[in-house]
């Protein structure tokens, strides 16, 4: 009697560990910063790095991986076996900020194959697009870029993988059109996803002014209304590159923007400041303004 007491006792046991073993599966995703990862990566990049673009070939293969990625999908282990040759890592992992659950693959820093960083949110259809085109070059920009995704579900997010003046210049994918990076932008603009680019300038630039808001070689849409007048009611000082010069740093011949032209999509080219993208407390009033502003004008 006491045999089978105890054997009860010991079923019972079993089963309550197997249950507390179903309960806390535990999450293989390693905690991450996105922000801090982003940063890392953006202090690699040196101007004197190889760098060449993709083939055709590489750049169709590319696509084919990182498409479904950055769209939703979830064949993690397909974007794997597409991305590895072609040099890309990729981690899935739970960002410490947002909470969320990410895919990012990203390539090596200073590489001839230097093709980029892309984030998205696990299983989720993305709702815009935010591009960091000159790592290490605009300063700061690949921090507010990955304070927008963190602060924004439904982003995925774009740094290139060199800096602007590796190769001669060849890798500044905001100039060249055989990047991987305007490949991506391309097929994501092509999906009706709005963009928005960052930049940075120095000071000397466009003295007095903290924000220029253009649309690249598109026409300005309400969005673009909206970033200018929520970052100029926190007291900065905007141009807003359809009503007046600013200083050559419109983005007209941007091919991010060219290509969403041509093929009607939006496209925001956003420009702040060193100390607007160096001080945290203006960095993340710029990110709220550009967070109401894509809250309020997309649907
Ligand atoms: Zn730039």
């Amino acid at each position: 009697m006491a045999s089978a007491r105890n054997a009860l006792v010991i079923a019972l046991g079993l089963a309550c560990v197997a249950a507390l073993v179903l309960i806390n599966i535990p999450d293989r995703s390693p905690d991450t910063d996105l922000a801090e990862r982003a940063s890392q990566f953006a202090a690699a990049l040196s101007a004197d790095a190889p760098y060449r673009p993709p083939t055709v070939r590489e750049g169709k293969d590319a696509l084919s991986g990182l498409i479904p990625l950055l769209t939703g999908g979830k064949n993690t282990q397909s974007y794997v076996q597409t991305l590895t040759p072609l040099g890309f890592t990729l981690t899935d992992g739970r960002d410490t900020v947002s909470g969320r659950h990410f895919l990012l693959a990203a390539t090596e820093p200073d590489v001839e194959r230097g093709w980029g960083m892309y984030i998205a949110d696990y299983g989720v259809a993305p709702r815009r697009v935010i591009e960091v085109p000159h790592p290490n070059f605009d300063l700061d920009t690949e921090q507010v870029g990955v304070q927008l995704y963190q602060a924004l579900p439904g982003s995925a997010v774009l740094i290139a993988g060199a800096h602007r003046r590796a190769a001669g210049g060849l890798a500044d994918v905001a100039h060249n059109a055989n990047s991987l990076f305007n490949l991506v932008a391309d097929a994501l603009a092509r999906k009706g996803l709005p963009q928005v680019q960052l930049h940075g300038y120095e000071d000397r630039s466009l003295p007095g002014t903290g924000v220029v808001v253009s649309a690249g070689a598109t026409e300005h849409t309400s969005l673009h209304e909206q970033i200018a007048d929520r970052v100029a009611a926190g007291g900065t000082v905007v141009c807003r590159a359809w009503r007046e010069s600013c200083g050559n740093l419109e983005g007209t011949t941007n091919v991010q923007g060219q290509d969403a032209d041509s093929i009607g999509a939006v496209f925001a080219h956003i420009e702040s400041d060193s100390e607007i993208r160096s001080d945290p407390a203006l960095r993340a009033q710029l990110v709220a303004a550009l967070v109401g502003a894509l809250n309020s004008s997309i649907p």
